[in-house]
């Protein structure tokens, strides 16, 4: 079953940089006035979107596929493309909530320059130098057509149990301790032109409120 695209973000009321924290209580606020023992049997279906657009979006695999989703389908658009195309799959609403997964793939995502950082650098396509940049080995063929890795980096980010107030002379927190931030797992959308130059340099947003941008460096060995 097809219908409209959906924006999992607008559902929840936040915007598309919310925070963990900012999901969570856009979520519990929603769920309570929507629950069915409030809401009655009429609010089911919506009370079963909301839990589902919390539950992809409160992982961070999901949302940073979820993004990527939402980019290609805003870009491709521009180009006069129709929504089934640009999805290359589809999110439906049934009766139940949402189809539980995302079906589709980013129509020009590269597999092989997507995953973790420790699983591309075991590939050998993806290291990181010590001034911090991050080096993605092109085939040719990637280098001609260019396309959308998405690569997760360990990232020092705001700490999300002070907020990033610890510091050194004054709070203490449980989590970060003095430090203000912590080293979380961020997936990162690394939109590759088409036509790169070996050593083409440039930073791309980390996606993530308080993450610095990241240093990308185009290396085509072949
Ligand atoms: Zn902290």
């Amino acid at each position: 079953m097809r219908s409209a695209p959906v924006d999992l973000y607008a559902l929840l009321g936040v915007s598309r940089s919310a925070t963990a924290a900012e999901l969570r209580r856009a979520y519990r606020q929603l769920a309570l006035r929507h629950h069915p023992d409030r809401a009655g049997p009429d609010g089911a279906p919506l009370f079963a979107q909301i839990a589902e657009a919390y539950r992809m979006l409160s992982n961070l695999t999901a949302r940073a596929a979820y993004d990527a989703h939402l980019f290609q389908r805003e870009t491709l658009h521009g180009r006069q493309t129709t929504a089934a195309q640009a999805d290359g799959g589809s999110w439906s609403v049934s009766q139940t909530g949402w189809a539980a997964t995302w079906q589709g793939r980013l129509v020009d995502l590269l597999p092989r320059l997507t995953g973790t950082l420790e699983e591309l650098a075991a590939a050998g396509v993806a290291r990181v130098d010590p001034a911090g940049t991050l080096e993605l080995d092109l085939s040719a063929a990637e280098s001609v057509s260019g396309g959308t890795a998405i690569v997760t980096l360990p990232l020092r980010v705001p700490c999300p149990t002070c907020g990033g107030l610890a510091s050194p002379r004054g709070v203490w927190c449980r989590r970060c301790e003095y430090e203000g931030q912590v080293t979380e797992a961020v997936p990162v959308r690394i939109p590759i032109p088409p036509a790169a130059r070996e050593g083409h340099t440039f930073s791309v947003a980390a996606g993530r409120p308080g993450a610095p941008a990241q240093r990308v460096r185009i290396r085509i060995p072949g």
